[in-house]
């Protein structure tokens, strides 16, 4: 009721302004405060996206739940999270949807965090990404990205408490012998949580991250 209600004030404000001849009609700074949207809610999300929240909370991870978002073009964003808190910092996450949210969660702290503290001798401190949401084709393709549906994270670098910072381009060839083993098996284990995950192998745009998604196509390379 309250959208409507300002939505339909509006035309009667600016035809108020329009129609005016006077000298001193226009009040904005009095009338603006009225004018300003409503807030917006974000829409109630659909049984899979509810279970998804649900198992963010089991599984204690700290995020804000983000509107629906329609960019054009095919950039839909529905059922997205920030997630603010997974018990590692990781730079450059915006919108996600809530399955990659909640996969990308479990790689870090099920998959990444033991393997580093196992295979380097150190704790994982933090995760670089190249981020989640953006609108934009596949590069040399015409096909809209993953990321254009917040459903795609790419990851670049892995910090360690001992302050090493083992990067997918300068580990994943030259790297210590560790190194690259682990940069090998983090990469497997996430062709296991995520529907599609690219390296370095893949090809030359993928030399410094792993691209990680939850689109259609079942692809580890
Ligand atoms: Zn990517």
């Amino acid at each position: 009721m309250g959208r409507i209600g300002v939505a339909g004030l509006l035309p009667l404000v600016l035809l108020a302004c329009v129609s005016s001849d006077r000298p001193e009609p226009r009040r904005p700074a009095a009338a603006r405060p009225n004018r300003r949207p409503p807030p917006r809610v974000p829409e109630p999300p659909p049984a899979e996206t509810r279970q998804c929240l649900a198992d963010l909370d089991t599984d204690r991870v700290e995020y804000r739940v983000l509107p629906r978002q329609d960019l054009g073009g095919g950039c839909v964003v529905v059922g997205a999270v920030q997630l603010l808190d997974i018990g590692v910092p990781v730079s450059g996450l915006t919108s996600m949807r809530c399955p990659l949210a909640r996969n990308f969660s479990n790689w870090v702290r099920y998959g990444v965090a033991p393997a580093a503290k196992q295979m380097l001798g150190s704790e994982l401190t933090r995760i670089e990404s190249y981020g989640t949401f953006n609108c934009r084709p596949i590069a040399g393709s015409g096909r809209l990205s993953e990321h254009g549906r917040a459903n795609a994270v790419d990851i670049a670098v892995f910090v360690l408490a001992d302050g090493r910072r083992v990067s997918v381009l300068g580990g994943w060839n030259d790297g210590s012998n560790e190194e690259r083993r682990f940069l090998r098996t983090v990469f497997k284990s996430a062709c296991r949580r995520f529907t599609t995950a690219l390296g370095p192998e893949y090809n030359a745009a993928h030399a410094n991250h792993f691209h990680l998604d939850m689109g259609g196509r079942p692809l580890c390379r």
